[in-house]
């Protein structure tokens, strides 16, 4: 079975710290070092038993997981790439991919062929080593976005260790990945923040946080997600985000003649389109 003696996870964070962890748990990996921007956080992660020891460079490891904020790639990638092993592996977990791509290309130079660029779809909107869990990744799914450089050894494994920590694989190119993301994904949260952000702005804000219920806490559930990781994926996949802010307005504008005038069956008939693709979606028929 393949192990993966030295691990080194750059941001020991929810996801760096939960795939450790999940390593950890399946016995594919030896030693973990830690390397991070934050002494406190990195404490919380070697008394939790999610790293071994902390280190400054990930050296001597075989397996590097870069799992910082994206916009931190540029400088860890940089001062990743000297000290690189020739059989190294370096995967990223970032949530976007045409810039993790980019910046792992000017970093690494001739040693592209050892970056192979993940992102696991599982998370939440808390963060930190103290939120990672050995299960996060389970029965999720883990995009890879594969170099024409990288060796299929090294995609099988990266395939090895994801699937190891319960997730499933599935493939697609970086400029997809960030197409589908900025509309599943980076859009909601982005209607999130505004939402609440636009109620807190309000002289009634009080009040209207005072009756906001359940429909409200589901809505704006992600809006409590890390503001620095969410700032930098807007950036980075700002040019898709916004194609999909336009098609959600358009959706918004031809939505509010229907209530203008009232038109019940022109709403019902839209509202139950939207609950059956939904009922289909959470039926797990498109996984
Ligand atoms: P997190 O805030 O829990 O962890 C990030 C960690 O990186 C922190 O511990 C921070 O101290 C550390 N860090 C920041 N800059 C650093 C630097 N220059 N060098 C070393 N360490 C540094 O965030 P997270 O939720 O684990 O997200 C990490 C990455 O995973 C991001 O790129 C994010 O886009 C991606 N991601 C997040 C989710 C999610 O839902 N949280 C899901 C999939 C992918």
């Amino acid at each position: 079975m393949m192990r993966f003696e030295r691990v080194a996870v750059i941001g020991v964070g929810l996801i760096g710290g939960s795939f450790a962890l999940a390593l950890k748990k399946a016995r594919l990996c030896g030693h973990v070092v830690g390397i991070g921007r934050s002494a406190a956080n990195l404490q919380v992660a070697k008394d939790r038993g999610i790293i071994d020891s902390v280190a400054a460079q990930a050296g001597d490891a075989d397996l590097v997981l870069v799992a910082t904020p994206v916009a931190q790639f540029p400088a860890v990638l940089a001062a990743l790439a000297p000290q690189l092993k020739p059989a190294a592996i370096v995967m990223d977990a970032g949530s976007t991919k045409r810039d993790v791509v980019a910046a792992a290309r000017a970093a690494l130079g001739a040693k592209i062929a050892q970056f192979v660029p993940a992102h696991p779809i599982a998370g939440a909107e808390r963060s930190g080593a103290a939120a990672a869990s050995a299960d996060l990744f389970r029965g999720k799914r883990v995009v890879l976005a594969p170099l024409p450089e990288n060796p299929a050894a090294s995609l099988a494994a990266a395939e090895v260790a994801w699937t190891a920590c319960g997730a499933r694989v599935t493939r697609m190119s970086a400029e997809e990945h960030d197409a589908v993301f900025a509309a599943v994904s980076h859009l909601p949260h982005l209607l999130a923040y505004a939402l609440v952000h636009e109620f807190a702005g309000r002289g009634n804000s009080a009040q209207l946080f005072g009756y906001a219920a359940g429909g409200f806490r589901d809505f704006t559930r992600i809006a409590s997600s890390h503001p620095e990781m969410w700032r930098d994926i807007c950036v980075a996949n700002r040019e898709p985000l916004l194609a999909e802010l336009d098609r959600y307005g358009a959706k918004l504008r031809a939505l509010r003649p229907l209530l203008e005038r009232g038109d019940g069956p022109a709403l019902e008939k839209l509202f139950a389109e939207a609950r059956a693709a939904r009922e289909r979606w959470l039926s797990g028929e498109f996984e």
